[in-house]
């Protein structure tokens, strides 16, 4: 029986759209609310929000109903005179599928709440791969996320990581990376101003066995923060298993979506000209969701490839969220999904 109204409500999904709300409207948030609002199979039906700040009248100016993140906070909304629309509970009902997009470790004690209301959740980096039934990056495993109830898109570092190596991935013998973090989000003061290199003493760090979450290949990597907002940057050193050429993986990337290519010789010395780039494009918020790889950076000696890439850890896993929604309703197969996300996104192969 139960199984008789799964298929009924999986029917009347694909015949109208996935009713999405976001749990947390914050830099994921409110960019996956962009993203979701632009796809013509999906509604966003409302976003919470822990106080009544400059974003949540933002978001009521775009029409997105807003909904007190949990009825403790709706006393801050009721002194502001901001009229919410209900609380995360009330937004639960309404939903099929929540993005959580609250800070890392806060998605594993909201859990219960969406398996109490009978909805799909996709969480994101911020939290353990435990907590849902596949880890995520569409182009390397979209298949393991079909049909399934709770995904975790991985963090921007992992998904950077994973779109590039997921393309090379059977010439690889091992992978060493490095990973040069920006210190906080532009719109972070929490952390700054930091004026150090912070090595991460965690050897190796936990990149490479979150990247072995989506993809199975051998890989160590090592990180520090550096006092940047803008993007992360990677120097990837892969061992191979077999021959490849400078021009083969010049040709993969080309041929690999949400990579792109950017030379030094056009004027791309640094991440600054790649946040550029995406302001130049009239990208909202210079959201760059495809992963800049330095085509000078990428050469081979002997067994050794080497290339370096840049991450814009605000956006790059924006995709991913559209994409993870299709998989689990089965809306669309990987690469109509994929092409679909990319096209209302604009994002440029
Ligand atoms: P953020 O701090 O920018 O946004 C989090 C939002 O959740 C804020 O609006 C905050 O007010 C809200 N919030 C706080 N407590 C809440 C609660 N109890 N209920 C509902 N909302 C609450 O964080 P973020 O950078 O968007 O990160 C969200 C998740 O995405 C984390 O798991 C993080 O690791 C992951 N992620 C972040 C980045 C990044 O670079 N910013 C990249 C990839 C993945």
């Amino acid at each position: 029986m139960l199984k008789y109204f799964t298929a009924v409500k999986l029917l009347v999904i694909i015949v109208t759209k996935v009713k999405v709300g976001i749990n947390g409207y914050g830099t994921i948030g409110k960019r996956v609310a962009y993203a979701v609002s632009k796809q013509d199979d999906m509604e966003l039906i409302g976003v919470t929000k822990t106080k009544p700040d400059f974003e949540a009248y933002r978001a009521k100016e775009l029409g997105i109903p807003v909904y007190a993140a949990s009825s403790e906070f709706l006393p801050r909304f009721e002194k502001a005179g901001f009229e919410v629309a209900g609380t995360l509970e009330d937004l639960l009902e309404k939903v099929d599928v929540i993005v959580d997009a609250t800070p890392g470790g806060m998605g594993e004690k909201n859990k219960a709440l969406y398996e109490k209301a009978g909805v799909k959740a996709i969480f994101q980096g911020g939290e353990k791969a435990e907590i849902a039934e596949a880890s995520f990056v569409a182009q390397a495993n979209y298949e393991q996320a079909l049909g399934k109830n709770y995904v975790r898109v991985v963090s921007c570092n992992t998904t950077g990581l994973t779109r590039t190596l997921n393309a090379i991935k059977d010439y690889i013998d091992y992978v060493y990376a490095v990973m040069i973090r920006r210190a906080a989000d532009p719109n972070d003061i929490k952390r700054g101003p930091v004026n150090a290199i912070k090595p991460s003493v965690e050897v190796p760090s936990h990149h490479g066995p979150d990247v072995q979450t989506v993809i199975p290949i051998n890989i160590e990597t090592m990180a520090f923060v550096v006092p940047t907002t803008l993007m992360h940057v990677h120097s990837v050193m892969v061992e191979l298993k077999k021959p490849l050429t400078r021009e083969d993986v010049i040709d993969i990337f080309e041929n690999t979506t949400r990579v792109l290519l950017f030379e030094k010789e056009k004027g791309f010395d640094s991440t600054a000209q790649l946040i550029e780039f995406a302001r130049d494009l009239h990208r909202e918020w210079n959201n760059l969701y495809e992963i800049g790889v330095w085509k000078e950076s990428i050469n081979v000696k002997g067994k050794r490839l080497f290339y370096i890439q840049a991450v814009h850890q605000e956006s790059d896993v924006v995709p991913e969220n559209v994409d993870a929604i299709r998989a689990m309703f089965e809306l669309a197969d990987k690469w109509e999904s994929i092409k679909k996300t990319n096209k209302s996104l604009g994002i440029l192969k």
